[in-house]
């Protein structure tokens, strides 16, 4: 049987960072949801989809196939045949993919192909709602969270670093707004599973929030083996 560990949270609570670090640390594989709906984000925007039009994205679905592929760990989108993990991090994508994520038919056409992703390996997998409907039986289940302002100073600083302009204001707006959508909606909304373990990490570095998963993955009884 395979070790999942679940980790769900707001947008920039550092959920990817710090998976990914974990997962490396302990030879799992890291399985971003978030990059999933965003691929189907992009697809959206590509063709000139609004979020508004429920029978168009519902059709444009049975249009899409979505595959990751790992190179080296690091976990590759796979769109229609094309690659573009490098495409999808911008604020667009991730607001689109936030506006329709919460269309049944766009979480059915993900769900079994998460849900098999973690029955055949030991996996991190981070989202909004992994806990609480991917996974319901994950080993260790997390919810991360930080306050607002604290995430939009990361997210600000992760662009600018990229050369990529922004304004702090916005992105606040942004992330608050995202929040919003992703805690109300009325399927698979973001909350922390009843038997999760809350960490707020707005006064921890990387490395602490790492130890921090770490230690509760071993109480969990993750053991060598597993690593
Ligand atoms: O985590 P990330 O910012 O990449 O996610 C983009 C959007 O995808 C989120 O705002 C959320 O609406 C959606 N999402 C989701 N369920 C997941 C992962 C992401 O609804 N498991």
């Amino acid at each position: 049987m395979s070790f999942n560990i679940a980790i769900d949270g707001p947008a920039g609570a550092g959920k990817s960072t710090i998976a990914r670090r974990l997962a490396e640390k302990i030879s799992f594989i890291y399985v971003d949801t978030g990059a999933m709906y965003r691929a189907m984000a992009y697809y959206f925007l590509t063709h000139q989809i609004s979020a508004e039009d429920e029978d168009a994205l519902r059709k444009a679905c049975d249009d899409i196939q979505i595959e990751l592929s790992y190179r080296d760990g690091v976990q590759n989108v796979i769109l229609n045949g094309e690659d573009i993990s490098g495409k999808i991090r911008k604020e667009e994508v991730g607001n689109m993919a936030s506006a329709t994520s919460g269309y049944s038919f766009v979480r059915e056409k993900l769900l079994s192909l998460q849900q098999d992703l973690a029955a055949r390996n030991n996996v991190i997998m981070d989202g909004r709602d992994i806990g609480t409907c991917v996974l319901p039986d994950a080993q260790l289940k997390v919810y991360l969270t930080a306050g607002v302002y604290t995430r939009a100073m990361r997210r600000y600083k992760e662009l600018t670093e990229k050369g990529v302009a922004c304004d702090l204001d916005e992105i606040a707006k942004d992330i608050k707004e995202r929040d919003y959508r992703d805690m109300h909606r009325e399927i698979a909304p973001l909350k922390a599973a009843k038997d999760a373990e809350v960490l707020d990490s707005s006064d921890m570095d990387i490395d602490q929030v790492v130890d921090a998963i770490y230690g509760m993955a071993v109480r969990a009884g993750l053991s060598s083996e597993l690593m």
